[in-house]
């Protein structure tokens, strides 16, 4: 068996149910592992040690009462784009570097009604842009399978925790990726829920009609449990889905028969990183041995436009988002200037880092006037296309399966100079925030770096909105043919 860091969540609680542990000892654990090997992972911006403890013995009463969940009295990293009530929420910018929410998030809420132990805020991309962690104004975390690379992002800090057994899962937010790739990249499993599926209240906010928060786990079992815990009905979102939530649990099955899996053509692109391609397709190879009938042939031609769709889409919806951080309510303030004026622009100079005011210009001029029709409102009509193109795919398939990212992870510095390499990093990813799809990253092999690292690669699978039952049986079905989900980084 696993050291008990390295458990998934769901063998934690068997753990917890059996009494052979207890959620007091498992949180002393996880903190023991944070104090070996946070100094360099960098994963936490804020640790909640003493909380953290006091929930603990909270979840070990509730235990002893037989009231437990599936969740209760396991160690959770929650990334700081969600407001935690009472405990610092920095969005990895300085601009919130000392913000104090006054609120939980609804995704929190969830997790602490269901007796989580929050370890702590995770570390990220500042306003969650980024691939990497490398835009996080408080320095970059590392990724646990060679510490010259870079975990990926935005969700850098949740992915780097979880797969270095120092939570035993995460939340994190996905915009146009930032759950998936970060988890491809780190060995894990990362799931983004359909667009509406979990309620966006309390999560700081980038892209507002992309933006959804998913779990970032050691095993599909463990994420299926985590969506049941977050997923559901909030009035405080006017986006969130008035949908029943299925029990994705009951459609964990070994064998894939009588599923139609895609493959859509345009995600295996010239130019990417051969042992992912290869690894992906001898993956999808064995989806067929496992009772899968697989069509190799499906297309979705606009995939090519969705990273420029993207990028004004995006950045549009986050330049008004970000107006809100003017120094005058809360956040950071700059206040020697010789008027207001001068103290919000200079609030804003010195509080937002360069990718966030590239952001900021970027949508600030797609949505001006004179620009708007040529911009924003073309691409959302590439939105309704790229849409489109996915609803006839699912027609005749129940699932589409294809890579994650087009390579594997990259070495810290070595995408900073150049934002559009950063963002190619997405392709395969944003497509399906454009259109508001679940979709989900498991991991399906190894390639080997350049220095001998172990590099782990991730299988995206992708299902139609709300159909996440399907999504979860493919990728269970896969993870349990495999061992990829039970190994783990050398630290
Ligand atoms: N990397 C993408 C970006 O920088 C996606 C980020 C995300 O999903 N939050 O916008």
């Amino acid at each position: 068996m696993d050291p008990l860091h390295y458990l998934a969540a769901h063998e934690a609680a068997d753990l917890l149910a059996r009494r052979e542990v207890s959620s007091v000892e498992l949180t002393r654990a996880a903190f023991d592992r944070v104090r070996a090997l946070d100094d360099s992972l960098h994963a936490f911006l804020t640790l909640t040690e003493e909380e953290a403890l006091a929930q603990a013995e909270a979840a070990d009463e509730r235990i002893a009462r037989g009231d437990a969940g599936p969740l209760t009295g396991i160690p959770v990293a929650i990334k700081d784009v969600l407001c935690t009530k009472g405990v610092r929420t920095t969005c990895g910018s300085r601009i919130l570097e000392s913000f104090i929410p006054p609120y939980d998030a609804f995704a929190v809420q969830r997790l602490k009604e269901a007796g989580c132990v929050m370890l702590g805020k995770a570390n990220m991309d500042e306003f969650a842009m980024g691939s990497s962690g490398e835009n996080s104004a408080f320095g970059p975390t590392l990724n646990p399978w060679d510490k010259e690379r870079v975990p990926g992002g935005s969700s850098s800090g949740s992915a780097a925790a979880v797969s270095a057994g120092m939570a035993f899962y995460a939340l994190g937010s996905d915009t146009g990726g930032s759950i998936r790739q970060p988890a491809s990249h780190s060995g894990i499993v990362g799931l983004k829920p359909t667009y509406g599926r979990v309620s966006r209240y309390g999560l700081i906010a980038f892209g507002s009609s992309l933006d959804q928060i998913g779990p970032l786990t050691r095993s599909v079992r463990d994420a299926a449990l985590v969506f049941q815990a977050v997923a559901g009905h909030d009035e405080r979102d006017s986006t969130s889905a008035t949908l029943d939530v299925p029990t994705v649990t009951e459609a964990l099955a070994p064998d894939l028969k009588g599923m139609r899996i895609g493959v859509p053509k345009e995600y295996f692109v010239e130019g990417m990183d051969e042992q992912v391609r290869q690894t992906v397709r001898a993956a999808i190879d064995q989806m067929a041995g496992l009772g899968a009938e697989i069509d190799w042939e499906v297309s979705l031609p606009s995939t090519d436009h969705a990273l420029a769709v993207y990028y004004i889409i995006a950045p549009s919806e986050a330049s008004a988002n970000l107006a809100r951080y003017d120094g005058v309510k809360y956040g950071y303030s700059y206040n020697e200037g010789a008027s207001m004026w001068e103290n919000m622009e200079k609030t804003r100079e010195f509080g937002f880092g360069d990718e966030v005011k590239r952001r900021i210009m970027l949508g600030t001029y797609a949505l001006s006037a004179g620009y708007y029709d040529a911009y924003y409102l073309k691409a959302q009509k590439v939105r309704t296309l790229i849409r489109r193109e996915f609803d006839a795919a699912f027609q005749d398939h129940d699932v589409l399966v294809a890579p994650v990212s087009p390579t594997t992870a990259f070495r810290l510095g070595e995408k900073t100079d150049d934002p559009l390499q950063m963002y190619l990093s997405d392709v395969f990813t944003i497509p399906v925030n454009i259109a508001g799809l679940p979709g989900i990253s498991i991991p399906c092999g190894f390639s080997r770096g350049d220095n001998g690292s172990r590099l782990p690669i991730g299988l995206q699978i992708i299902a139609k909105p709300f159909d996440e039952p399907s999504l979860f049986r493919a990728a269970y079905a896969y993870e349990q043919a495999n061992d990829w989900h039970k190994q783990h980084p050398e630290l």
